[in-house]
């Protein structure tokens, strides 16, 4: 029986159980520079799945920026942001992010993950209710778990039950709806002007999270808001990533001043951890002036996306229309997912099966994503890797 196990014989048998499942994973190790191109477990290889859409994670402008703050302001913060490390770096970085999305301030986080928890178990708590769509990110299920507010899922995408469980629920005393605006495994979009209209019928509070939208989206990469033409106002907190798109680390809150103070005094996340260190910053503040000065780069991504998406479609793959550089390939069972992510490698391409728990059951699949520094002979080339293996994937109706 379990119990009478000791704990290293317990975990040994839960890891054994998720290799029989297919379920067990491993770190692999990209050992060259991070970019399209580079080596994998020391093999040329081209990465198909990861965030750094625009290609920026090895752009020498952000490695000059990094290298310089590094040289001005050194290695680290040495503190906690409400001690002694806020920088000049990081009070800048905020201005111009939030010049960047229109907004009245913008605070930084150290990572994504560290904001959503942030704002999600500082805005609301006991007596409170959160409104979260099905398909949310990780951190976000864990921030509504942490911020003891009452929890509603509302099926993914569907504003109409949403609409009905804000209206069933009236009597708390504040009200949070939160929402990825690009679902990070399915690469769709949130019906955002619909969940903003219900945040300000119901007079709630909405939290948008614009980690795969950020430097993808909208005007200039300025994110989802810009995509669908809302106003900045339009979101109360807008959480957007530095680590994808953006090439760099770290996360950052846009909004009102008033929110942002709200959350400097209170967001443990915030104030519990060591202040992200110049070179970090240095990274970031050299991105955001490439998405200002270059909209070029954003476009070239746009055309990336949209030409595989649709030679994928020719192909016969079921390949959704959206404008998003994460393009779900639903392979269903996690086994036989993990053996294509393998025989793509072996031609040279690595593509990371996604499996449960980060998907549900039954919804294993390659989660392609196109990065703007792919050249276009490449993309050929994979889409005809593609080809040579679309009879090796499970029929639409076996899915
Ligand atoms: N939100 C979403 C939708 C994400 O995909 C991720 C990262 N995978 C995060 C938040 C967390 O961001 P970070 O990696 O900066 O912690």
């Amino acid at each position: 029986m379990a119990e009478n196990k000791s704990a290293l014989q317990q975990i040994r048998s839960e890891l054994d159980s998720l290799s029989a499942q297919g379920l067990r994973r491993r770190l692999r190790t990209v050992t060259g520079p991070q970019r399209s191109e580079t080596t994998l477990d020391s093999q040329p290889t081209t990465i198909l799945c990861s965030n750094n859409y625009l290609g920026l994670a090895d752009d020498l402008r952000l490695q000059a920026l990094a290298v310089e703050a590094i040289r001005e302001y050194g290695c680290s913060s040495g503190a906690s942001r409400l001690i002694s490390g806020t920088m000049s770096l990081h009070r800048q970085l905020e201005k111009e992010l939030a010049a960047f999305k229109g907004t009245e301030g913008a605070l930084v986080y150290n990572c994504g993950y560290m904001a959503n928890l942030g704002v999600l178990a500082t805005v609301v708590g006991d007596g409170d209710a959160v409104y979260s769509d099905a398909l949310n990110h990780a951190s976000i299920v864990d921030g509504c778990r942490l911020s003891r507010a009452v929890v509603n899922i509302y099926r993914h995408g569907d504003v109409q039950h949403l609409a009905d469980l804000l209206a069933a629920g009236s009597a708390y005393r504040r009200r949070l709806i939160v929402t990825d605006s690009v679902f990070s495994m399915d690469g769709d979009l949130a019906p955002l002007p619909e969940i903003v209209a219900l945040a300000q019928k119901y007079d709630a509070l909405l939290l948008v999270d614009d980690a795969h939208a950020t430097g993808v989206l909208g005007d200039h990469g300025r994110g989802s808001g810009s995509h669908f033409s809302l106003p900045a106002s339009a979101i109360d907190l807008l959480m957007g990533t530095l680590g994808k798109a953006l090439g760099s680390y770290g996360a950052f809150v846009a909004g009102r001043q008033e929110y942002l103070d709200y959350l400097t005094n209170k967001s443990r996340p915030f104030i519990y951890t060591t202040a992200l260190p110049p070179a970090v910053l240095g990274a970031s503040l050299a991105a955001v002036r490439v998405l200002q000065n270059e909209p070029g780069l954003v476009a070239e991504l746009r055309k990336k996306i949209l030409y595989t998406r649709s030679r994928l479609r020719d192909l016969g793959f079921t390949v959704p229309d959206d404008p998003t550089p994460i393009i779900p390939i639903i392979v269903g069972d996690a086994g036989r997912t993990m053996e294509l992510s393998e025989k793509f490698l072996a031609a040279g391409i690595f593509i990371q099966g996604i499996r449960p728990p980060t998907v549900e059951a039954g919804k294993s699949r390659l989660r392609v994503t196109i990065t703007r520094d792919l050249s276009w002979s490449r993309i050929d080339e994979i889409l005809a890797v593609f080809a040579s293996f679309r009879d090796l994937f499970p029929p639409v109706a076996e899915r």
